[in-house]
C-alpha cells in the first residue's frame, strides 16, 4: 500500500502530542530533524531566562542563591526532574558540569569504589568522547587502570575479574540502536564490575529504568532530547546504595559538607550533592528547567508511542520513495531510539544539498545520513515533507 501526504496528515490529526510543538519556537520555513543533537527552542526559556536576567539578577543580585527556590537549589531540582525521566529516584541525579566532565568523575570514582581491579571497559562505537575521557584517565592513572575496547558483541564476554566498570552509551549515536541495560547490567556485576551507561540519546527519547536495571552510575546530556539549549549542563546519576562510597576527583566546594564554612580541608557533602564541583552555570541552568518540563508536561510513555511510530512511517517512507538508502538502523522498533540513519556513499553531499532546501538532520562519518525525529515537536506530515526533498535532492547528484 502506498503511502501519502495525506495519510500522513491523518496521523497528525489523531495525535495526542501535536499540541506540545506550540511549546517550540520553530521557524517556519524548517523542518527541523537534528533534537538529538540539538533540542528546539522552548517559548518557556525566552520568558524564563528574561526573569532570571531582570528579577533574578539584576534586582536580586547575590540574594537569589539562597533558598529553596534560589539558584543553588537548582541543580537538585532539575536532577530530580531528569529522574523521573529515567527511572531514578529524587535525591539519586544531580546536574553538573558537561557530560563529558561527569564521565570522568564517575569513571574515577568507579576505580576508586572496585580497589584492585583496573580495566575501564567499552565499545569502539560508543560516544567518542566517552573513549577519549576514558583513555585521559587511564593515562593519568597509570598501571592503576587502562581501558579496553571489545566489539560490542563481544562486551558480555570480556568482563572479567579485573573490570572494574563497563561503560557504555545505551542509545547508540549513529545508529540509535538500543543495547540492553538490563541484561549488560547483571553480566557486568556478576563479575563484580560496576557499570556506567551514557543516556545522551536516552533520556527524553527513550524509556530508561535505571534502578529496575540495578544500574550503577549514569551521565546524560541536557540540549539534546531534553531541549536544554546550547551547552546545556549535563546530569549524572549515582545509585542511592553508592552514595556514601562514592568519591569523586574534583572535590570542589560546592561538592563539600559545608562549602559556606570555608574548611581548610576537603569532606564530600553528604547524598548526591558530592557530585558537584563548583558554581553552576545559573542562566543555562534555568534554560534546562524549562527544557526539562516541555518533556515532563508530555509524559515518557506517550513520546516513546509517538517517537516509534514516527521512525516507522519514516523508514517505510523512505523505502517508498529512495530506495537506493540503506537503512543503518534496527527495523524492530523496540530496539531503535528516536532517530533513523541511512547509508549512502555520498551522505555529506546530500546532507547539505536536503539542508539547503530548509530539512535539517546530519552528517555522520563515514557515510550516515542521520535523523532525529524528537517526538515533542515533529510532525508526520515533516517525515513526508522531509523524504519528498530528500528524494529531490538524491535526483540531482
Ligand atoms: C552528545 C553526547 C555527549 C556530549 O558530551 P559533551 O561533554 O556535552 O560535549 C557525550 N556522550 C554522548 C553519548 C553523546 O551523545
Amino acid at each position: 500500500m502506498t503511502l501519502t501526504r495525506a495519510d500522513m496528515a491523518a496521523l497528525d490529526a489523531a495525535d495526542p502530542l501535536a499540541r506540545h510543538r506550540d511549546a517550540f519556537d520553530l521557524p517556519d520555513d524548517i523542518i527541523y530533524l537534528d533534537g538529538n543533537s540539538l533540542g528546539a527552542m522552548p517559548r518557556a526559556a525566552r520568558t524564563r531566562l528574561a526573569h532570571v536576567l531582570d528579577a533574578e539578577w539584576r534586582t536580586g543580585l547575590i540574594r537569589s542563591w539562597r533558598g529553596p527556590t534560589g539558584w543553588m537549589a537548582l541543580p537538585r531540582k532539575v536532577g530530580d526532574a531528569i529522574a523521573g525521566l529515567i527511572g531514578a529516584a529524587p535525591g539519586e541525579v544531580i546536574v553538573a558540569d558537561s557530560t563529558s566532565v561527569n564521565l570522568f568523575k564517575l569513571l574515577a570514582a568507579a576505580l576508586a569504589m572496585n580497589p584492585g581491579r583496573t580495566t575501564i571497559l567499552s565499545e569502539p562505537d560508543n560516544f567518542p568522547t566517552d573513549l577519549y575521557i576514558a583513555e585521559g584517565l587511564a593515562r593519568l592513572v597509570g598501571p592503576a587502570a587502562r581501558l579496553k575496547i571489545v566489539p560490542r558483541a563481544q562486551l558480555a564476554g570480556a568482563i572479567d575479574s579485573d573490570t572494574a566498570v563497563l561503560t557504555m552509551t545505551h542509545v547508540d549515536y549513529r545508529t540509535a540502536e538500543i543495547l540492553d541495560m538490563a541484561a549488560l547490567t547483571r553480566a557486568a556485576q556478576a563479575k563484580g564490575a560496576l557499570v556506567l551507561w551514557d543516556l545522551s540519546h536516552s533520556a527524553g527519547a527513550v524509556p530508561v529504568d535505571l534502578n529496575g536495571s540495578g544500574a550503577d552510575l549514569a551521565v546524560g546530556c541536557g540540549y539534546k532530547f531534553l531541549n536544554g539549549g546550547p551547552g546545556a549542563p549535563a546530569y549524572l546519576f549515582v545509585a542511592r546504595r553508592h552514595q556514601d562510597r562514592f568519591v569523586q576527583p574534583l572535590s570542589g566546594w560546592l561538592g563539600h559538607g559545608a562549602p559556606f564554612a570555608f574548611e581548610t580541608g576537603y569532606r564530600p557533602a553528604s547524598g548526591i550533592a558530592r557530585a558537584l564541583c563548583g558554581t553552576p552555570p545559573v542562566l543555562s541552568l534555568a534554560a534546562l528547567d524549562e527544557g526539562v518540563q516541555t518533556v515532563v508536561a508530555a509524559g515518557m510513555p506517550a513520546l516513546r508511542a509517538k517517537s516509534m511510530a514516527l521512525t516507522q512511517r519514516f523508514i517505510d517512507l523512505a523505502a517508498q520513495e529512495c530506495p537506493e538508502l540503506v537503512l543503518a538502523s534496527p527495523r524492530d522498533s523496540t530496539r531503535r531510539g528516536s532517530q533513523v540513519s541511512f547509508h549512502h556513499s555520498q551522505a555529506e553531499r546530500v546532507m547539505e544539498a536536503l539542508i539547503a532546501t530548509g530539512v535539517i538532520g546530519d552528517f555522520r562519518t563515514p557515510d550516515v545520513l542521520r535523523f532525529g525525529l524528537a517526538p515533542l515537536y515533529v510532525r508526520f506530515a515533516d517525515l513526508w515533507d522531509a523524504v519528498a526533498r530528500l528524494k529531490g535532492a538524491l535526483s540531482r547528484l
